[in-house]
């Protein structure tokens, strides 16, 4: 997939968050779903904060970035404005964060701080170390907990056999939110094995809903990516995560975010 239009201007993002959105509104209406149900996240890893405030202009009110450093330094660029001009007329004040790679846990305090949410929840520490910060601070977190639903190595999140008993440790930790499961399926030009992750991670949501209705929240599944997201939403996405499609081709290669 190379034809992914770059986006600068505030037109060239107006184009493509259409495009996307109406094979969105497609894919839901395929499904016999309604497209609301249906979230559009974009995902502006390597993307500058010059072309983001285009991108803010043009309709965009959430992020999601794979590294925290990243995010915080988006961050904290986007906020800067704020304090010079009214928060009106600057494009970024107000937008929110949503975290979408592993976490080690010194980074921990940072995603506290600034995220609006965390996709990538897969060890106990890790939320351990959230929910002290979060409590200090006194916030919440949205939270969706990774599932390596392709088996690869490269991939990070739980096996999904542990994650009915890792969401009932989660319970006790009042400022993490549960809102559902997240996964990255595999990378491979084989449908069936692609559709395979994205059932296995609904099915998984559908066993933990029957055994304890109040683990999950609203039972949220993150799934779907630029290649993938009209099977993902076949197979029942509520969040799509979004990058090239929305921003253009990315030179950074993926095995940047999930190492093999
Ligand atoms: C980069 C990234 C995406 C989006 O990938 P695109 O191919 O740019 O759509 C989705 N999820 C995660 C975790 C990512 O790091």
């Amino acid at each position: 997939m190379t034809d992914y239009a770059p986006a600068h201007t505030v037109e060239d993002f107006r184009r493509n968050l259409a495009t996307v959105q109406a094979r969105i509104d497609a894919a839901a209406q395929a499904a016999g779903r309604d497209p609301v149900g249906v979230r559009l996240l974009p995902v502006s890893k390597t993307v500058e904060v010059d072309r983001l405030r285009n991108a803010v202009t043009a309709g965009c009110t959430w992020f999601g970035e794979n590294k925290v450093q990243e995010a915080k330094r988006k961050h904290a660029e986007l906020s800067a404005v704020e304090t010079i001009r009214s928060a009106h007329d600057a494009p970024g004040a107000g937008v929110k964060w949503s975290v979408i790679g592993h976490l080690q846990t010194n980074k921990a305090k940072d995603v506290a701080s600034i995220a609006d949410e965390f996709q990538a929840l897969d060890s106990l520490r890790i939320a351990e170390a959230l929910d002290r910060r979060l409590q200090l601070l006194g916030r919440g977190l949205d939270v969706f907990v990774q599932v390596n639903t392709s088996g690869e190595e490269s991939k990070f999140g739980l096996p999904p056999g542990e994650v009915p008993a890792f969401i009932r440790e989660l319970a006790p930790l009042s400022s993490l939110r549960v809102r559902g499961l997240m996964t990255l399926a595999a990378l491979s030009s084989d449908t069936d094995r692609v559709r395979g992750c994205f059932t296995l991670l609904r099915d998984l949501r559908d066993r933990v809903r029957d055994d304890d209705p109040e683990l999950l929240g609203p039972g949220e599944l993150s799934m779907g990516m630029s290649g993938d997201f009209e099977l993902a939403i076949a197979e029942g996405s509520t969040c799509v995560r979004v990058g090239q499609a929305v921003f253009g081709a990315r030179a950074t290669p993926d095995t940047h975010y999930w190492p093999n």
